[in-house]
């Protein structure tokens, strides 16, 4: 009879989680918004059709064919990890600069501004109680040293931050905390990431531990970006692999004491860095912008191929398929490299400062940060006109499977900051059900790309900046 009770109640508790994942907040696809009225609009959309193709077969089947695989399987490869304030880093943005005057386009500039340099030293993380066992980490972007000797302290362990909230804070003083909530959505788990530090810290933890963000794991710890909070004691955090943080909760849980020593040694300071912002004039409004990034920068590990090499070689390859292809729109295309992306957007945000008073003249603003796999169409910022619009030019891409208009509010990481102030913008929608299988890791590498996919990617990014540069009409606000 108890055991009967026990599965019901595990069966009940699965049907809970399961349940609350499926009421998340559900991306609605264009089909399920209310039709579209474009008038004319819509038979000059459709008259792009041959261009889309010319650009299409351009690229899966002819000349640029595995061209943005190979440019960027070099380039990783020669560069490998580059991190925000790094010296190759700013190598990588020189080769950049290079590779696209090779293709006789010369309207490049930089920008330069200030970017965080966290550079890791050794981690280690041993447990020992109630056996001894290295534990596999990353850690967490900015997050300080600990002492050479390390921080050793018994784990407490939760699962969300309201069982966090919940406990009294002698349970927490002078202990390390590992948030150990399971991966829902990358959007609502990652917070335990980036706040699980200055939460810790708040109840006067000594070190904060996280569950890496994924939902599949082979042992690989996953890094990411963390925020401290200027009034909270800093403590030294990190991201520990799923496969440890089962095995510490299944010990805690039995009531067994779990003791870790953390050491983790690590430098901070400030240097220069650059935007790099590549333009294919426009013919008839040339002040009038749209945009096509990725950021250069990655994570100190793997070699930031998939995160974000794909997304900054498609946004290379836009503007030099038109003009290889003397296909030049109304308006100016530009493509963007963002800098230090992944230490908080800090390029993005520059630009978007710098750019202030001219942001009326970004007419569209595209960014693919979410992997460059099977592209499936856009997910869409902007008012329902604006998107009726994009839904209609993503119709001419059925043939490749990649019409889908997703309505969102803050498509992609980079251009968030400039799509909140109203400028309509899109990321990338792409098969990407395994990006966060490899996001911040050492297996973030050329493996995971794929050149068919890519070049299906390459194709539907340039095609998609043309028509909107090139239509009769500005995407409206
Ligand atoms: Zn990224």
């Amino acid at each position: 009879m108890y055991l009967m009770c026990k599965v019901l109640f595990t069966i009940f508790l699965r049907f809970l989680l399961i349940s609350q994942v499926h009421s998340l907040p559900k991306k609605k696809s264009y089909s399920e918004i209310k039709s579209c009225n474009i008038g004319n609009l819509a038979e000059e959309i459709a008259s792009y059709d041959s261009v889309v193709r010319d650009i299409v077969d351009y690229v899966v089947s002819g000349p640029f064919k595995r061209k943005t695989y190979d440019e960027l399987e070099k380039f990783v490869d020669m560069f490998g990890a580059r991190i925000s304030g790094s010296q190759v880093l700013e190598d990588s943005i020189d080769y950049m600069i290079k590779l696209t005057q090779d293709e006789d386009l010369t309207d490049i500039v930089t920008e330069e501004l200030e970017v965080p340099h966290w550079v890791r030293e050794q981690e280690k993380i041993t447990m020992l109680e109630p056996r001894s066992k290295n534990i596999a980490v990353l850690g967490l972007g900015r997050s300080v040293s600990t002492p050479p000797e390390g921080v050793t302290s018994d784990v407490v362990v939760f699962s969300s931050f309201k069982e966090f909230d919940d406990a009294p804070i002698e349970y927490v003083e002078g202990k390390i905390v590992l948030f150990n909530a399971i991966y829902t959505t990358y959007g609502e788990t990652a917070s335990y990431r980036t706040q699980g530090a200055v939460r810790a810290a708040e109840k006067g933890a000594v070190a904060s531990l996280v569950r890496s963000i994924t939902p599949f794991s082979i042992n690989s710890p996953h890094t990411g970006s963390q925020y401290y909070s200027e009034n909270v004691t800093k403590i030294p955090t990190a991201a520990i692999t799923l496969e440890d943080a089962d095995l510490i909760n299944r010990f805690y849980t039995r009531g067994e004491k779990v003791v870790l020593n953390i050491k983790m040694q690590s430098s901070f300071e400030t240097k220069t860095s650059r935007n790099t912002l590549i333009d294919f004039k426009g013919t008839k409004n040339p002040e009038k912008l749209v945009i096509v990034s990725g950021h250069i920068d990655s994570w100190d590990v793997g070699q930031g191929a998939m995160d974000d090499g794909g997304g900054l070689f498609v946004s290379w390859a836009a503007p030099i398929i038109l003009k290889r292809l003397n296909l030049r729109p109304k308006r100016t295309v530009r493509a963007i490299f963002w800098t230090a992306e992944e230490l908080g957007l800090i390029g993005a945000a520059a630009y978007a400062e710098k750019h202030k008073n001219e942001s009326h003249n970004i007419n569209f603003i595209m960014e693919s940060d979410e992997g460059t796999f099977a592209p499936r169409g856009l997910a869409v910022a902007g008012t329902q006109e604006a998107r009726c619009i994009i839904a209609e030019i993503l119709k001419l891409f059925e043939s490749i499977n990649a019409s889908t208009l997703v309505e969102t509010d803050s498509p992609g990481s980079d251009i968030t900051v400039i799509v909140k102030d109203g400028v309509p913008g899109a990321s990338l929608h792409n098969a990407n059900e395994n990006y966060f299988w490899f996001h911040h890791t050492e297996g973030d590498t050329m493996n995971v790309e794929n050149p068919e996919e890519l070049d299906l990617c390459t194709a539907f990014w340039t095609a998609v900046a043309y028509i909107i540069a090139d239509i009769s009409v500005d995407i409206p606000r």
